[in-house]
Formats: C-alpha cells, structure tokens, sequence
C-alpha cells in the first residue's frame, strides 16, 4: 500500500529549496548583500559572530521594505524585482526568483527589521494608510515558521537581516558545517568577490567584532578603484596589471588582467563577473586561457578581475538557483570577443606596439 499523495506544507517547500541555495553562512551572506546592492544601497555593514554559524547580520541604507509588505518579503515566490513575464527575459537584477528570504528564514532564526528612506517614504506613505516611513518596523520568524509582528524598531533608513542559528532545525545539513574558520573563510570570499564589483559601495566586515575589511566608496577617481584592488588582492595588483576596456556591437569587456610575468601559481585570483553577477563558465574561462596560452606557461595560472557587460536580453540567468552559472545566447560570438580583446591587450601589453585595432 503506497502513502496518499500530499501537497507539502509552505515550511518544507522552503526548506527543500534552502538546500539549493543555503549551503553554509557564506551563502546566506551571499544572498542579504545581493538583496542590499538591488535596494540600491551605498553602504554596506557585515558583523559575522563564530563564522557566521551562530549569527551573522547584514545592514544596509537602501530603499528599505515598508512595513505592509515586510511580511510578503519573507514569502515564498514574492519579489518586487520581476513584474511581468517579459521581465524574467531580460533580468537586470541580482536577485529575481523571490526565495532566498523564505529560504534562509526556514533554517534559522530571521529578524528582518527596515525603514524606508526619506525618499520612498512619500510613495510608501501613498500605498500603506498609516505613515510607513516615519519609523523602522521589523518581522522576526517563530520557531514554528509563523511569522511575528511587524512591531516598531529602531533602524536608520535601510535594512537589516539577522540571521541566527544556521541549521537550528535541520540537523543533517548542521553536520556538514566547517570549523569556525572555514565557514569564515567562505564568508570572506564571498565579500571580497562582491567588494571587487562594487567598488561604489561603501562596505564593512566584521567578524567576531573585530575588522576585517574597512573599505571605503571610490569616488569616481580611477585611483581610488585601484586602491580597494590593492586592498582586496594585495598591494601591487594594480602596478603589475594592465587595464583593458573593448567593445564590439552589444558587448563591452572591461577591467584589470595581471602581466603575464606577475601570473600566480594557483588560480587564486580569477574573478569573471557578467553583469555585475560573479559567475563560473568553461566557456569563459576557456577564452582566457587561449588568450594568454601564448603569454604564459601551461603550469602558470592568469589572474583577473573583468567585467563583461551586455544587454540583459542576450544572457539567461536563470540557469541554476545560485545564480552561478548564465546561458549566451550567442555563446560563440561572446568566446571569440573575449579571447580576442585580451590577446590585443596583452600583445600591446608586453610585446610592446601600437593602439590596438579597432574590433
Ligand atoms: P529576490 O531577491 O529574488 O526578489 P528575496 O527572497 O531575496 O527574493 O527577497 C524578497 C524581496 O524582499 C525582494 O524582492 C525585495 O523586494 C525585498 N528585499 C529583500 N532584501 C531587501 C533589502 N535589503 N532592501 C530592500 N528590500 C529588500
Ligand atoms: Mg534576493
């Protein structure tokens, strides 16, 4: 005799999907700055406690949640990035698929506590009856899953997340938890792969209260970009690199390769992000490699920090929950661009010679 079929309950449904997309703290990490940098937000506060293990919060000044709709913010498939059908063709957002707060929120202890800025605030105030911008108003989740409040808090505009107790309740995947210091590892890579594209943003990490990272906003100056490069890749990343910025029709590469003579051993300093999104691509990674394989030795490992950006229409994101992976839509033409814009610059780079030819 089989079981009766049975529609899961909303709590599991979320937990099923949290192991797509919640693997360790780094990842939780991952997902809160993501939301912030799509709130818009300048500045950026990270405080992990034990690697993130047993707290980890996020704040930031973005848009902020008003308060009648900090509910639906922790509900499943609810997102204020994708409107209409037409919109998940062309994403220009990091996130899109409205469950990672769900998510997160099933394998831990949330607080979500927000306030929208003096800018929101007068089309907040239109929406809801009461005067959502005038305070911060924050949901906490029971342990139950249901939901508590909203009740009033204090919180400058912008948003915070609190996340506790990773894996409180789901036992089996707390197994697979590292040591404090691996879990803060993974968190610290993830800040500095989101550092690197966001050199705009104001940002802070602090684990177990002391500083990690103190990283400035550039300021529009190109000095001050390379200086949060030196910082996050060590001094003497920008003097040993070669900057590069191409564009053919729909598609511009632009940022920072190391010199062949300042490659690394490992491929420790590989970071290919499309769109702003950090993304892992053989297809890619495939292209570098042709492009410096008459520049560097089989053993040796290319270093870069490159941006390639295209319009949204022409790049599926939705490939994967994580967001790692993207589809081209003309995947040759994107190889070949990519290959030949470095292999001009580092033949201008290190061979020497003229402006390189126009694409
Ligand atoms: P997604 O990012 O895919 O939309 P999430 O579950 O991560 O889904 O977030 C749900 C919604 O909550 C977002 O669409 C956004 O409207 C809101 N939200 C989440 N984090 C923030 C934040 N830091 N600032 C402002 N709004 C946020
Ligand atoms: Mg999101």
């Amino acid at each position: 005799m089989s079981n009766p079929i049975r529609i899961l309950s909303d709590h599991l449904v979320n937990q099923i999907a949290a192991g797509e997309v919640v693997e360790r703290p780094a990842s939780v990490i991952k997902e809160l700055i993501e939301n912030s940098l799509d709130a818009g937000c300048a500045r950026l506060e990270i405080d992990v406690d034990q690697g993130g293990i047993k707290r980890l919060r996020v704040r930031d000044d973005g848009c902020g949640i008003p308060r009648d709709q900090l509910a639906l913010a922790l509900a499943r498939h609810a997102t204020s990035k994708l409107a209409v059908p037409a919109d998940l063709e062309a994403v220009g957002t990091l996130g899109f698929r409205g469950e990672a707060l769900p998510s997160i929120a099933s394998v831990s202890r949330l607080t979500l506590t927000s306030r929208v800025g003096p800018d929101s605030e007068a089309e907040a105030s239109e929406v809801a009856s009461d005067r959502a911008g005038d305070s911060a108003w924050e949901v906490a989740v029971a342990i139950d899953g249901r939901l508590e409040g909203p009740r009033p808090a204090a919180h400058p505009p912008g948003t915070s997340v609190e996340v506790r107790d990773l894996f409180f309740n789901t036992p089996a995947r707390r197994k697979f938890l590292r040591t404090e210091k691996t879990e803060f590892d993974h968190v610290d890579q993830v800040v500095r792969r989101l550092a690197l594209a966001r050199p705009d943003v104001a940002l802070e990490l602090r684990h177990n209260g002391r500083v990690v990272h103190q990283l400035p906003a550039a300021d529009g100056r190109p000095e001050s970009v390379l200086a949060r490069l030196d910082r996050l890749l060590g001094a003497g990343f920008a003097e040993q690199s070669l900057e590069i910025d191409a564009s053919a029709v729909d598609l511009r590469l632009h940022g920072w390769i190391r010199r062949p003579a300042f490659s690394r051993s490992q491929p420790d300093q590989q970071f290919f992000y499309v769109n702003g999104r950090l993304i892992r691509d053989r297809l890619i990674t495939h292209a570098i490699r042709q492009a410096f394989s008459d520049f560097l030795h089989q053993a040796r490992h290319p270093g870069y920090v490159l941006f390639l950006e295209l319009p949204p229409r022409l790049v599926d994101v939705n490939v994967h929950p994580a967001k790692h992976e993207v589809r081209f839509r003309e995947s040759r033409q994107v190889h070949d661009f990519i290959r030949r814009a470095l292999q001009r610059r580092l033949a201008q780079g290190v061979l020497g010679g003229a402006e390189p030819d126009a694409p």
